[in-house]
């Protein structure tokens, strides 16, 4: 099957990533890599297999059809973990293949003990605590009540680890936020502490939480989007460079997607290009048409804003993405033909297109972007995007 385009996926830009994120670390604490959303969007089935390779031993996902998607393509029996809810038709499931998962209500957690009883089995379980993101999470309060009762189920239950999650540690603007939410967990260590049980691993960071907020690493952080080379935002990035002055980017896109040039057109001056009026020539152009298009992961808000690589230059894109494909204006590029290889995501010869030179609008871009990229484009392992 031919989809118009393909990902290539870095081994040396993941091994560096994964070393810098080592580094930022320091010893201890645990790394759980983070593959949700298709592995933000490289692939799960070779994301994961390639991050095992490297060392890796530990997934989260957000819910149980990820981790069903994940066991399929892991070897051996990595640590898998689900972060969002795991609901009443796959808890049972999830007990009996030994998958870790938050809890954030004591219905849920009464549930999975009495599943895992009735298979002999003790349920893994990570109470998840509410500290101010107000989405999911036991209120610390709770906690004294909780593992009162929790310590009469140890037969079923295993508590692997007592969490929270930051609700914008990528941000300065969000510090008195953080703060309290700092805080409001370490209230809940404490009552932890206080109940003399085993609570398992503390893990509060995710990528901007490793980087602007080191006393939340603890016993296990859970990194997403750096492992991938993405910064969290620019602030962050613009931030922890500057602090630990470090001139180059020290991340690496794992990602490159790239097409071919389909067909060669021209429009002359005074034309509409594509759909509508949306592109008017204002000067003769020589047009280039790429098979992807919205309904292949290129997002109809680049129209007439984004821009690929041709040639080693950049080529904008004219008019309206279209369902399958786009037109590009190669006008000044020389010696371009059909099937020259054009790069929609990374670099090619000196430049590269990041996906938040798609457009600036959102701090949000690179996750949504990514994750949005179609299961059904082939993924591919090179060793390096720089031959
Ligand atoms: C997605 C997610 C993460 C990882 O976030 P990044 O910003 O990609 O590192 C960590 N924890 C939870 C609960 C998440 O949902």
């Amino acid at each position: 099957m031919f989809n118009g385009s393909t990902i290539e996926i870095s081994t040396d830009a993941l091994r560096r990533n994964l070393e810098f994120i080592r580094g930022a670390l320091g010893e201890r604490p645990l790394l759980c890599n983070v593959v949700k959303g298709n592995a933000y969007g490289h692939g799960i089935g070779t994301f994961v297999p390639l991050a095992q390779q490297l060392g890796m031993d530990r997934f989260a996902v957000y819910s149980a059809s990820e981790a069903y998607d994940l066991l399929q393509v892991v070897e051996g029996r990595p640590t898998v973990y689900i972060m969002g809810d795991v609901d009443d038709e796959a808890l049972e499931w999830a007990v009996e293949q030994g998958i870790e998962f938050n809890v954030f209500e004591r219905q849920r957690l009464v549930q999975a003990v009495q599943l895992a009883r009735a298979q002999r089995r003790a349920a893994r379980v990570h109470l998840e605590i509410e500290t101010g993101m107000h989405r999911t999470g036991f209120p610390p309060e709770d906690l004294a009540g909780l593992l009162k009762w929790t310590a009469t189920c140890t037969d079923a239950l295993q508590l692997m680890g007592i969490c929270t999650h930051l609700a914008g540690a990528e941000s300065m603007a969000n510090a008195f936020r953080v703060q309290e939410q700092k805080e409001r967990y370490r209230d809940a260590l404490r009552l932890a502490d206080a109940s003399g049980q085993d609570t398992g691993l503390r893990h509060v960071a995710c990528s901007a939480g490793v980087l602007n907020e080191p006393d939340t690493l603890y016993d296990m952080a859970r990194v997403g989007i750096l492992q991938y080379g993405f910064w969290p935002n620019r602030e962050t990035e613009v931030r922890f460079r500057k602090q630990h002055n470090i001139p180059s980017d020290p991340l690496h896109r794992v990602i490159r997607w790239r097409s071919r040039i389909m067909s060669l057109t021209t429009a002359q001056q005074g034309n509409f290009v594509g759909y509508g009026t949306a592109f008017f020539a204002q000067e003769d152009l020589r047009l280039a048409v790429v098979p992807v298009g919205y309904a292949y992961g290129y997002a109809r808000s680049l129209s007439n804003s984004g821009q690929v690589l041709v040639r080693g230059q950049l080529a904008p894109v004219r008019g309206i993405v279209n369902m399958n494909c786009i037109t590009i204006d190669v006008t000044g590029i020389e010696g371009v033909e059909k099937g020259d290889e054009v790069v929609l995501i990374g670099t090619q010869g000196d430049r590269s297109i990041s996906v938040s030179s798609f457009g600036e609008r959102s701090e949000q871009l690179n996750y949504e972007l990514l994750t949005r990229l179609p299961h059904d484009i082939p993924r591919v392992v090179v060793e390096t995007h720089h031959p």
